[in-house]
């Protein structure tokens, strides 16, 4: 079968023939009907340092947002069978460790697999996952839609840290995931949403599907904006896309007290804030990270929000294309609206 694979510690990737992978007796073979790239995806095609410092073994196939058909699973898979349709949860729990059995298992600490990273994922014909990995889709799911489900449950994931209900929220960053939040966020009762970015293009984008105010960052004060915005009283909430160490620190600034803060872009560099004690220890914000999804508490209001029609799938497909034709969705990956989802 054909596979996107990354074979060499250097910038670049590999469309290989390689052998259908033989499923285990608690894993499902799927064939891969939409697969997107995520902007991890093009950081893993670019060899960036941060990934560099991974030491990921090599080779791999990429890709980890997905969604499929069950093509034969495993004697022991039990809730699955040919022909289902299904997604998939890119982290794979050992199920012993003690963040696994303490309510985790998404953060396992014991050789967590990590599809498309330390495990081969779905930028592939075939890819193969174990069925508590699996996500059971409708008969008649959207395969391209569907592909979204993966970076939707982070947008939706940091949502449920931040509780937004009745509150102010700050998106910071509006990529895909970012749009993603915004509509989730006001989906689940936020008051207000102002998101910021530095592309008119993906702030006038954020405008349609929630955001309050749009903000951009790169000709206006974000700080300043934002109290304008707020009587002077800041935000109760902080999603960051970014991972940019300036606008980590404008979000501190922005957050009233007691607020929360919830990283999910990649942060490359160290991070400093000066004058912790005042900003943020004696103001009480909350800082927290984030990695993935919530196994399954996200997955299950994901599939309740998403089955519910109330969600724009269509917004975020941002361009459709055989797998073959990557280089162009890569070329394209900055100025597209939405995920580049590709058809192997
Ligand atoms: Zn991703
Ligand atoms: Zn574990």
């Amino acid at each position: 079968m054909k596979a996107l694979r990354k074979q060499k510690p250097m910038p670049g990737a590999d469309l290989v023939d390689i052998q259908i992978p033989e499923p285990g007796e608690h894993e499902l073979l799927i064939k891969v009907k939409a697969t997107a790239i995520c902007k991890s995806d093009v950081e893993v095609i670019e060899w960036t340092p941060l990934v560099a410092s991974a030491n990921y073994d090599l080779p791999f196939t990429m890709g980890h947002e997905f969604s499929g058909e069950v093509e034969a699973v495993g004697k022991f898979v039990k809730n699955f069978k040919k022909g289902d349709r299904v997604a998939g949860e890119t982290h794979i729990p050992c199920g012993y460790c003690r963040e696994c059995r303490t309510d985790n298992q998404h953060i396992c600490t014991n050789h967590m697999g990590v599809l498309g990273r330390t495990v081969d994922g779905s930028f592939a014909e075939y890819i193969k996952i174990p069925e508590i990995s699996a996500i059971k889709l409708a008969d008649d799911a959207n395969f391209e839609h569907m592909s979204l489900l993966e970076p939707m449950g982070t947008a939706l994931h940091a949502l449920q840290k931040a509780e937004p209900s009745g509150k102010i929220v700050a998106v910071l960053g509006v990529g895909t995931i970012g749009l993603m939040a915004c509509e989730l966020a006001k989906l689940l009762g936020a008051f207000k949403v102002i998101a910021m970015d530095v592309n008119e293009k993906r702030l006038a984008h954020s405008l349609s599907l929630g955001a309050d105010i749009a903000i951009n960052g790169l000709n206006t004060d974000l700080v300043k904006a934002v109290m304008n915005e707020t009587n002077g009283q800041g935000v109760d909430c902080v999603l960051d896309f970014t991972g940019n160490v300036k606008v980590i620190n404008q979000a501190i600034d922005i957050l009233a007290p007691t607020g929360i803060l919830v990283h999910i872009g990649m942060v490359p560099e160290s991070l400093t804030i000066s004058n912790y004690m005042y900003r943020v220890v004696y103001r009480e914000l909350k800082i927290t990270g984030l990695y993935g999804r919530h196994m399954f508490k996200t997955w299950e209001t994901l599939m309740r929000l998403v089955n519910s029609g109330k969600i724009n799938m269509d917004a975020y497909v941002g361009m459709v294309l055989p797998m073959d034709e990557y280089e162009k969705a890569l070329e394209q990956f900055n100025t597209i609206n939405g995920r580049a989802i590709l058809i192997p």
